[in-house]
């Protein structure tokens, strides 16, 4: 039987899935891994991947297609650019699965439009030809697929929507280097920057937090009445219906799908987001949804395996 491998590229270890060419995920298997970069490291993964094969009744030779997500930009053409946050030598992983895989198709697709594709695929988003997914974990990353295909730009700068400039007064600045992007707001270390500020003005205490990115402290905080975190979740949620409001003007999704960490508080903040949205858009525009994402962490991997039966 036909099989598809998605496999989800992380800095410590390499989550990886085994579908039916259906979009069925039938098995998954994480293997540690550090840099990817030597005849060794492609060896640990094409190993790993070999034995989720062979312990759930597929062999090598099933294999039509491997997909694999990097948190980096990805050309339309598939080439892999520079790769701040991670140690990996992209050609050379991709020959060592060609040697193990010869009947497959490899291919490499942006992490953020991977969780997209995954939607696309399998998620909520099964079925729409446009939508924009909005990746909200320690920055705010975005898939845009129109035409049922994603949109990774000239540049490859396509769908950076976490760097849309939302606030011209903004002095602070941003990881790309400017000031004002929807990053510094609606990212999870952006609601824990406004929260402090927040508290700072009113002269409170902050609630303890677990880390820079703590945003489940802060909405269980909203949801007993503190003022501060109220305020930073309404913030966010302005700058980012603003911002969501902005990309309709130009591609006027059937739908925005709200994915990564911070859409646990979904329900939370779901109905003050989308009253932002219709008081910022274009009338038109008015109806469209503002809803969660489905798969979660796994939508890479679905992603991943999706864009390698493209080829
Ligand atoms: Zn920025």
């Amino acid at each position: 039987m036909d099989k598809v491998l998605g496999i989800d590229i992380g800095g410590t270890s390499i989550k990886a899935g085994m579908f039916s060419t259906e979009g069925q995920l039938e098995a998954a298997a994480k293997i540690p891994t550090g840099e990817i970069v030597s005849e060794a490291d492609f060896a640990l993964v094409t190993e790993g991947l070999k034995k989720l094969l062979e312990d759930n009744g597929a062999t090598v030779a099933d294999v039509v297609g491997v997909g694999l997500d990097v948190p980096g930009p990805v050309d339309d053409e598939g080439k892999v650019g520079m790769l701040a946050n991670i140690e990996l030598d992209p050609d050379g992983l991709q020959a060592a699965l060609k040697r193990t895989f010869s009947r497959a198709n490899l291919a490499f697709v942006n992490d953020a439009n991977a969780a997209a594709l995954g939607e696309l695929w399998q998620g909520t988003a099964k079925d729409a030809s446009s939508f924009v997914l909005v990746a909200i974990g320690t920055g705010v990353g975005g898939g845009v697929v129109t035409d049922g295909k994603i949109v990774s730009g000239a540049f490859g700068a396509g769908g950076e929507i976490g760097h849309i400039t939302v606030n011209r007064e903004e002095t602070a600045s941003c990881g790309c280097g400017r000031q004002g992007c929807l990053e510094q707001y609606a990212s999870a270390s952006g609601i824990v920057r406004v929260y402090k500020q927040e508290c700072k003005a009113r002269g409170v205490e902050p609630v303890k937090l677990d880390g820079p990115t703590d945003t489940l402290s802060i909405f269980n905080a909203c949801r007993a009445g503190d003022e501060a975190a109220q305020a930073a979740i309404s913030t966010m949620c302005d700058y980012l219906g603003y911002a969501l409001a902005q990309i309709s003007v130009i591609m006027d999704p059937q739908m925005y799908l709200i994915g990564g960490g911070v859409a646990g508080g979904f329900k939370l903040f779901a109905e003050e987001l989308r009253a932002a949205f219709r008081k910022y858009c274009l009338a038109p525009s008015v109806s469209t949804r503002i809803l969660p994402a489905s798969l979660g962490n796994d939508a890479a991997m679905y992603g991943s395996a999706f864009q390698a039966m493209q080829g």
